[in-house]
This record gives C-alpha cells, structure tokens and sequence, in this order.
C-alpha cells in the first residue's frame, strides 16, 4: 500500500520546423524530473501538422486523435512550415498543417487555453514596458474559452435592402461559462488567489451571462478575491500596471486578442509556455511560438518555452507540483549564467548556448 510508483502515459508530439529539437530537450528535463521526484513517463509518439501530411496525406489522423486519447497529457513542439514555400500550403485549407490543431482541439475537447506571462527578473530587458512599471514583477495567466462565442457562432452574408449585411453571432451558454470559470477559481487558488473577469457588460447581453455565473460561483471559493474590468480597460491595465493580474478569466475573442498583448508584455516569445485544458485533467501543452521555419535543424531555437509547457503539464494534468516547480526553478537557475541567442543582450555577461545545451544544463539544474 502506497510504495507504488506513479506512471503516466504522455503523448508527444513533435511537429515541424523547431518541433523535433525544442521536444527532445523537454522530454529530456521531464525525465530527469521524474527520476528525482520518483514517477516514471512513458511517452507515446504522434504526428500531426505538416510530417502527419507528408506520411498520410492529412494533418490529423484517427490514430492520433485515438493515442493522444489513451494519455493523460500531450506534449506538443508546433507545427506548420513557411507559407510561401512550404508545398503545405499549396493545399486546400482544411489539409493544412494548422487544420490539425484545430480538428485536435475539438477531438479533445479543450475548450480552455491558458497562456502564462511572467517576468523573469533575469529577462526584464525585454520588457518593452518602463522600468518602475516591470518592476512592481509580472506573473499572470490569461484563460481564454477556447470553443464557443463570436468565432464559433453562426455567420451569414446576405443582402438586405440592396445591400450586404454580415451577421457573426456571440452567444455562450452556462455550462461554456462554468466549465471553463471553474478551472480558473482552482488555479486562482493555487497561485495568489485573485481573478479578474474581463467582459464588456456595459453592453453585451452574453457577457452578463459571464458576470452572473461568475458571480453565482464567488460564493464557492470565498478564497479567491473576485473582480470584473471591462475588455477596454483591461487592454490599457495589462500595459499600465500589469502586476495587478493573477488569473485573467474571459471569453474566447477578447482572449484572443488580450494574450497577445499579454505576449509583448513580458518580451521574449521563446519563454512562454501555454496549456488547452478539457473537462478532467487532461490537457496538451505547447509554447506559445510556432515552428520557426527560418531557424530549423540549427541548434539555435530556445527550448525554455517547451520545457515550462512541460512544467505546466506535470503541475495541471499530473498533479506532480514539486517536479513542476523543480523544473522552473532549473530554468530560472540557468538563466543567470546562459542564454539562447534569441534572449542574449550585448554585455548581459552570460554565455550563449544552443538547443541541446541549453536543454543539458536545465536538466542539469534539476534538485
Ligand atoms: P514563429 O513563432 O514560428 O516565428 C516568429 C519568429 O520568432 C521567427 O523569427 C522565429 O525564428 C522566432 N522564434 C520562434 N520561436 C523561437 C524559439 N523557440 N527560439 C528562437 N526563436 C524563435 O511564427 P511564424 O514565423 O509566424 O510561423 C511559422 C510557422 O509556425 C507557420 O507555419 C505558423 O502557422 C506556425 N505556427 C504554429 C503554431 C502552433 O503550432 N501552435 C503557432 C504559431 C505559428
């Protein structure tokens, strides 16, 4: 009784561009990982994107949807090549690379999609923002509703009057609201117990519907410090004065647009790791960049974005919280002495490493 090790099954999927590289130095870190806080990983290799098209025609097949289905989480590098060359994309738009992603999301079932910004105080030069507002630390999440509202909605193009009208339609039901408002109070309550709804319910009848969910369920998480910001001013505050954000909660365009926001804010692309999470504990984790074709097979992408996804996996879908910590305090170690060229400033005083190295020594870094 309770000496049996933890197993877990990981899909992984590798992709294009970058993908082989920045996934093998992630693997790499979680191994390590489990070795020190005693779980084991089996991985269970899939295609999908651009090399599922060069081996079956299709960028997401059965089989992949049926293995990533048989895990507890995906690991994903990122798909898709370069647009004016790649013959990817000489195909019908449903049999492109990014096709894959969105038939696997709607497979899976991931209908919330966190993306992280932190500020490493090692990185703060690529901040764009001033010094004393970067200073005050920035460390928020963004949950954005992944499968419903504006972008799912019915459309119509017609001509009314004798001319055309275009109609999207923005509608979200409870069950879409609390599914999703539930991740966010947990992770609230893991972090520093604060989330903020951003809607425009000064004038969206569906974003009242968010209020008045999220509201009703304040009351089962009297931990969590609860506030509402309209979309507009949450644009200006994420620029203004981002440390007041921990859990940023909002529906599926205003995320859209507000996490790339988030993105500049704390600099370097090749940093942030994000996570599409399902009902239960499954998610598929990923950074936030693409494959980045221009920089392939050359040793020189930065990992970190991958293995803090990897971090983000173990903490969200395995419940192996000391690992995933581990994993970013190896990272933050590392970060002192070594950088990618992508975070290398001119006189930082640190030493510019390539993929695999840079891999090594968080691995290395593990305690
Ligand atoms: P990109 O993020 O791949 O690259 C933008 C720039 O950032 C490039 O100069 C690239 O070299 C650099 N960069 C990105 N990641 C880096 C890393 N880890 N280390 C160092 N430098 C890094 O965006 P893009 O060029 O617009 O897109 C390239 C391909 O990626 C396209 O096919 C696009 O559709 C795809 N894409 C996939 C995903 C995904 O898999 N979820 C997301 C975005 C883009």
């Amino acid at each position: 009784m309770g000496t049996e090790k933890r197993s877990y099954r990981v899909g992984v999927i590798k992709g294009d561009g970058i993908g082989p590289e920045i996934v093998s130095q992630a693997v790499r870190v979680l191994d390590r990982a489990a070795q020190a806080y005693g779980f084991s990983l089996e991985y269970v290799p899939m295609l999908m994107g651009g090399c599922s098209i060069d081996q079956y025609g299709i960028p997401l097949t059965q089989e992949t949807i049926d293995k990533a289905r048989s895990c507890d989480a995906v690991l994903m590098g990122s798909i898709g090549g370069d647009p004016k060359t790649s013959p990817w994309y000489q195909l019908e738009p449903s049999k492109r690379p990014e096709a894959g992603l969105l038939g696997i999301r709607k497979a899976l079932g991931l209908f919330a999609n966190l993306r992280f910004s932190v500020l490493y105080e090692d990185l703060k030069d690529a901040c764009p923002l001033r010094e004393d507002i970067a200073g005050e630390g920035i460390d928020f999440v963004i949950f954005r509703e992944l499968t419903g509202g504006l972008y799912f909605g019915e459309k119509k193009t017609e001509v009314v009057d004798g001319e055309e009208k275009a109609t999207d339609v923005l509608s979200y039901t409870e069950s879409e609201i609390r599914r999703i408002a539930k991740k966010a109070f947990e992770s609230a309550q893991l972090r520093r117990k604060k989330l903020t709804l951003v809607d425009k319910a000064n004038v969206l009848e569906s974003s009242r519907l968010w209020r008045k969910v999220v509201s009703q369920m304040a009351g089962n998480y009297p931990d969590v410090q609860v506030d509402y910001m309209y979309v507009d001013n949450a644009a200006m505050q994420l620029v203004r004065r981002p440390s007041q954000f921990d859990v940023v909660l909002t529906e599926n365009m205003f995320g859209d647009i507000l996490s790339d926001e988030a993105s500049m804010v704390v600099g370097s692309i090749g940093m942030q790791p994000s996570a599409s999470l399902a009902e239960g504990s499954f998610g598929l984790y990923e950074p936030s960049h693409g494959s980045a074709p221009d920089i392939a097979g050359k040793d020189a992408a930065n990992p970190l974005a991958t293995i803090l996804s990897a971090a983000c996996l173990l903490r969200y879908s395995l419940g192996e919280t000391k690992a995933a910590d581990a994993i970013e305090r190896a990272v933050m170690g590392v970060l002192k002495q070594y950088r990618t060229k992508d975070l290398k400033a001119d006189g930082d005083g640190t030493e510019c490493v390539g993929t695999i190295r840079m891999g090594g020594l968080v691995a290395d870094a593990i305690e």
